[in-house]
């Protein structure tokens, strides 16, 4: 190769790297004004020093779930002012958490930038006025009608859901099962979940057992050793699975004992539920890390929401940075049309172009499976941008994350 050649083929290349770094230009330029909880650690930490001081508590209290749970702030009166909020949206508050109950744990109120009337952990905890919108179903997923035995929702050949509570350690405002969430926690016995764990006892083909709610983590220690010991029992039982949101709404949750439990039934997986980057914070951080060292892979499941994480960008930063504590990106759950929930409401066509933003930018390991769940039951259903162009008897025609089309061979 002559001198002039290799330099043009140098140049080609330079050119191409070039290329390469201008895709990502646009996330480069904005990545650091989209913050991380751990970005804006000094912020956080300032609301939690008020918060303490209005609830008379000590930092050793502030790690105690039990004690996040029972201090949970149900009454606007008592946590308007920490977080920006005028008289006059008191009252609309007020009004609305007589229909659909809120409750938002110290920990989980103290991310809540009080200077943005926007930020995305005030629109997933504190009531909106638009919740009263009479528009959608409550059970558009029909899931009352996918019920073998009592709290188990059966929808697929080889798994299954089982709700064990219907206490969460917060109310997300956006929740599909809100019809469940009611007025109180009802707590449930271990006679009704032993009638669940039977019902897979008795239907071999169940390899895959979901363990969910509500949320899982709400249950006490025992009962969750008392779950994993049962389904254990059962040889056909190939992994057990956890839904959560606590590492993300009440990380103190995920103690050395819990995790000591969970470990002891491995394959044990849990699936979480991070919407915002604002959500990974030092303690989300340490509860992740803490359930990984015991060996438990550990998914997320976002929920596509309008107003929370509806931007290309933001979940591309958001997933990147739940790699790095160790979530890998799972699911993103397009929203469904539940009444009271239709301000979070957005278009297919949003969720596309995030899915086409993500193929090729960032990790495919960042790259979830965008979902529309079938109305009545019909199941998780996947959406993708389409790269299949042309599918002939003898060739194929494909575009790329760029937009550039090649064909192969079909054989
Ligand atoms: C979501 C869900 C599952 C699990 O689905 P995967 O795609 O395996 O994660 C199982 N059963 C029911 C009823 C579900 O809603």
């Amino acid at each position: 190769m002559g001198n002039s050649a290799a330099k043009t083929l140098h140049q080609t290349k330079a050119d191409r790297f070039a290329q390469l770094k201008d895709s990502i230009s646009d996330y480069i330029q904005c990545k650091d004004k989209i913050l991380t909880g751990l970005d804006d650690a000094e912020r956080i930490e300032q609301q939690k020093k008020k918060i303490l001081e209005r609830l008379g508590a000590t930092e050793e209290q502030w790690k105690d779930y039990k004690w996040q749970l029972a201090n949970r702030f149900t009454d606007i009166n008592d946590f308007a002012d920490l977080i920006g909020i005028s008289l006059e949206s008191i009252a609309a508050i007020d009004e609305v958490g007589r229909t659909y109950r809120y409750a938002i744990s110290p920990y989980y109120l103290s991310l809540i930038d009080p200077d943005d009337l926007n930020c995305p952990i005030r629109r997933q905890a504190v009531p909106s006025p638009d919740e009263l919108n009479p528009e959608g179903e409550l059970d558009p997923m029909d899931e009352a009608g996918w019920t073998p035995a009592e709290m188990v929702t059966r929808r697929y050949p080889d798994r299954l859901i089982i709700k064990v509570t219907n206490a969460c350690g917060m109310y997300c405002r956006f929740c599909q099962r809100r019809r469940l969430i009611g007025e109180t926690d009802k707590s449930v016995s271990w006679k009704q979940i032993k009638a669940a764990i039977d019902y897979v006892r008795d239907n071999e083909e169940i390899r895959d057992v979901l363990i969910t709610g509500g949320d899982a983590f709400l249950l006490s220690d025992s009962m969750i050793e008392k779950i994993l010991s049962s389904l254990r029992e059962i040889e056909h039982v190939e992994i057990i699975r956890f839904g959560t949101r606590t590492p993300v709404t009440l990380p103190q949750r995920i103690t050395d004992d819990l995790v000591n439990i969970l470990k002891k039934y491995h394959p044990v997986y849990v699936n979480t539920h991070f919407n915002s980057p604002r959500e990974i914070t030092k303690e989300s951080k340490e509860a992740c890390e803490r359930l990984a060292n015991a060996g438990i892979p550990l998914g997320n499941q976002m929920v596509l929401l309008n107003g929370v994480n509806n931007d290309p960008l933001v979940v591309r930063k958001l997933n990147q940075n739940l790699l790095k504590i160790r979530v890998k990106p799972y699911y993103i759950f397009h929203p469904k049309t539940v009444k009271g929930t239709s301000h979070f409401w957005v278009r297919i066509e949003d969720g596309m172009e995030i899915m086409e933003s993500l193929r090729g930018r960032t990790s495919g390991m960042a790259i979830p499976t965008y979902i529309v769940n079938g109305p009545g039951g019909l199941g998780k259903t996947p959406i993708l941008p389409n790269y299949l162009m042309y599918l002939g008897a003898e060739k194929a025609v494909f575009r790329n994350w760029e937009g550039k089309t090649f064909e192969i061979e079909n054989k």
